[in-house]
């Protein structure tokens, strides 16, 4: 081997602020840069992959999302990872860009909210322990994902429920 490039990087073993699951699309990738830093989280485990959060909620067959989640798991292995941050973007290609929405931004908004949440299903009910984030990152900037409305009802009604029995 040849050294054609120096580059001093940290040698120290890390514990993992988040594990970051986004697209590779580069239009968005200085954003979830600057949103990472701005959340305090400097050592991402990046888990760069076409479509993000879609490699989950709709992946193309079982093997992507068997991988992603293989590389969630080696990350909390690994890395002592608590926190999974999950992101899907507008006008992605793998769903078709925004053109496959006719332009209707509010329309593609709620299939990426649909998405992020099944993403996010997923991954609580394989690692109970770890906290899930779902974002939706825009050209403007980065949105969280609230949590579903007809999920904080059935929740409300089962604990309802069990407080009547
Ligand atoms: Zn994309």
């Amino acid at each position: 081997m040849r050294k054609i490039f120096h580059f001093d990087s940290p040698t120290e073993p890390y514990i993992a602020d988040a594990a970051v699951l986004c697209c590779f699309d580069a239009r968005i990738s200085q954003a979830v840069r600057k949103f990472l830093r701005e959340q305090g989280i400097e050592r991402p485990d990046m888990i760069i992959v076409a479509g993000g959060a879609k490699t989950l909620a709709s992946p193309r067959n079982d093997f992507e999302q068997d991988f992603i989640l293989e590389q969630v798991r080696m990350s909390i292995h690994l890395h002592q990872t608590k926190r999974v941050l999950v992101m899907s973007h507008s006008d992605c290609a793998t769903y078709g860009g925004l053109a496959h929405f006719n332009g209707d931004r509010a329309a593609e908004a709620e299939h990426h909210r649909q998405e992020l949440h099944r993403a996010a299903e997923l991954l609580v009910a394989k690692f109970p322990d770890i906290s899930v984030e779902p974002y939706f990152v825009k050209f403007d900037g980065v949105w969280k994902v609230l949590p579903d409305m007809a999920a904080r009802i059935e929740a409300a009604m089962r604990s309802r429920k069990s407080a009547n029995v």
